[in-house]
């Protein structure tokens, strides 16, 4: 039996720290905090943690060492301890940010008292850190041979004694008035591309500019929001607009009382039907020759009307005489009647609206939590009839689910949008599926009881939460985990799946990513199955177009937005209004 020293005091307790001499001759393991070491360092050196040569000094959590750059109490202290080994133990040696992250591994270098590279920081800087980040060849094989020197890497997939992930993605229909409302989402977008020199990305307004960044990325994400919450666009301020073009229309022949004239400014202003394909549009477009046409119908010529039996050639401006500020270098001839009569409606920002959402996906979230409710209640009761327990059913019942624990389904679900969430809970709370939730933002104490509620309570069957609170926990009881939508970012998934797909796990964990059928969720998820594709065509863009190419698109998150704008489709959920 070891000896234990515990550095620190613990739970208010006031402990006398041991002497060094105690520490070395009457104890054989030390454990201590992170913090306890930042507090030990001091200028005089004298904390009797630095007085005992260890035999070995084991750093749990070693990247903290590295999360900040600059020299902290903590790294001092650890670089002090006298020892014969030293061990460094992370799940996650870099942080996850978006530039370069190797250089927080030099501080965990620096504790391992690697030769090379960790007591000499310049040669780190010259032999690793600027080759690497200058994606120069030598960096990357140099760290590599540093890595093989002082690195043991166990990932989950070189351990078998973990059960399978079993991953599945569940395409869902819209019903139809969360249809309506994320096609006025697309129908602003595609008006936008169409009315910016027809499809014209050099156009400065166009969204798919990569000038309009900042604003493409707003978009994106109420987009993707509208996949799972219902909203609206307020359209304001459009009766100006709309009267100017009712008044061009006016001037080229249409009778001012006739009720032509009301349908079609009624149309403008509430949207309606498209005369060809006779879908429902928000914003649909006039022609010169007066049809009103949605955006697919109007999109299939750009010289002349869609409509049956019309054919009217609008009048076609070519990109010399079209060349201006807003579009210096204009690709095609452009429809210049037809764009010019185009109301500019000034839209107000998207509004989810969580409370009258009826979702599809959370429709589906309870049905299969039902369904393991009752899987779960099958299997106790078939414990129950071997080992033929003749009492009364109603104690019966209850000493089957207390006694079988291991039977409860327990369930993850994650969502990345907090109006998603109050969605979630709502109709969980309606349909009776206790749950504990965490997120932000919430208090971190409500999040403790929480995570305790959902551990330890076997009524509570699901934990609902964001990327707030993916990190660190163990929750390998978990055997379904249901991510409400893609996720972007491969890491944060990681991050999530592991809470449940780790050491620890006795069965096999199944998770379920829904998404929309034909949205921009599907889009994501098309992306995300072939990314190394997608970094290839951006690098021959950006190789093509030389160094313009390489501002063209910032990074490869914001190619595959303009990407999903570009192709943006309305749904269709089949019954016409
Ligand atoms: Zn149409
Ligand atoms: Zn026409």
């Amino acid at each position: 039996m070891s000896n234990l020293a515990s550095c620190g005091s613990v739970s208010g307790l006031i402990i006398e720290k041991p002497s060094a001499h105690s520490l070395a001759w009457d104890y054989d393991v030390v454990i201590t905090t992170f913090n306890r070491l930042s507090a030990e360092w001091g200028p005089r050196k004298n904390s009797p943690l630095m007085q005992v040569h260890f035999l070995r000094v084991m750093l749990d959590e070693g990247h903290t060492l590295g999360s900040s750059l600059s020299l902290t109490n903590k790294l001092q202290m650890a670089m002090s301890l006298m020892a014969s080994n030293r061990w460094l133990l992370t799940g996650t040696p870099t942080p996850n940010t978006p530039h370069s992250q190797l250089s927080h591994l030099q501080p965990m270098l620096r504790f391992l008292q690697e030769e090379a590279y960790g007591l000499n920081q310049k040669s780190w800087e010259a032999g690793i850190l600027r080759p690497f980040e200058a994606e120069m060849e030598e960096g990357r094989t140099r760290l590599l041979h540093l890595l093989h020197r002082c690195l043991i890497s166990s990932r989950k997939t070189d351990l078998k004694t973990i059960p399978p992930c079993i991953k599945k993605v569940a395409f869902l229909n819209f019903t139809e008035d969360h249809a309506r409302s994320y096609n006025e989402l697309v129908v602003t977008v595609r008006r936008n591309i169409l009315t910016a020199d027809w499809n014209d990305p050099s156009h400065v307004e166009s969204l798919l500019n990569p000038k309009q960044w900042k604003f493409r990325s707003a978009l994106i994400r109420n987009i993707r929001l509208s996949c799972c919450v219902a909203g609206h666009i307020k359209v304001t301020d459009a009766g100006e607009d709309i009267q100017e073009t009712m008044d061009m229309l006016i001037e080229k022949g249409l009778d001012p009382i006739s009720e032509e004239h009301a349908l079609i400014k009624y149309y403008l202003q509430y949207g309606g039907n498209c005369l060809r394909c006779k879908e429902w549009c928000r914003l649909p477009f006039i022609t010169p020759c007066r049809h009103l046409l949605c955006l697919d119908c109007v999109a299939l010529n750009s010289t002349k009307c869609t409509f049956p039996g019309c054919g009217y050639s609008y009048e076609m401006q070519s990109p010399e005489i079209l060349t201006r500020p807003e579009n210096p270098n204009p690709k095609w001839p452009v429809p210049k009647d037809l764009i010019e009569l185009q109301p500019s409606y000034k839209q107000d920002d998207w509004d989810p609206d969580w409370q009258s959402t009826s979702s599809s996906k959370v429709a589906y979230l309870v049905q299969k939590l039902k369904a393991l409710q009752e899987a779960g209640r099958e299997s106790s009761w078939s414990i129950d009839k071997d080992t033929q327990i003749s009492v009364s059913s109603v104690v019966l019942r209850q000493d089957c689910f207390s006694v079988n624990k291991a039977a409860v389904e327990k369930v993850i679900i994650f969502s990345q949008f907090l109006e998603h969430i109050h969605v979630i809970e709502q109709q969980l709370a309606f349909a009776g599926i206790k749950f504990a939730g965490m997120y932000s933002p919430m208090p971190q104490i409500n999040k403790m009881k929480s995570l305790a509620t959902f551990q330890h309570d076997s009524t509570c069957m699901a934990l609902l939460m964001d990327g707030s609170a993916a990190l660190g926990l163990d929750l390998s009881f978990v055997t379904h985990v249901f991510l409400m939508e893609p996720i972007w970012d491969r890491s944060m998934e990681e991050q999530v799946i592991s809470r449940a797909h780790r050491m620890g796990a006795t069965r096999p964990i199944n998770v379920e990513t829904l998404a929309m059928r034909g949205t921009i969720e599907e889009q994501m998820l098309e992306f995300l199955q072939d990314t190394d594709g997608c970094r290839r065509v951006l690098k021959e863009e950006s190789s093509k177009t030389g160094r313009e190419g390489a501002r063209l698109h910032r990074s490869l998150h914001d190619f595959a937005e303009s990407n999903y704008l570009a192709h943006l489709s309305f749904v269709h959920t089949g019954s016409r209004a």
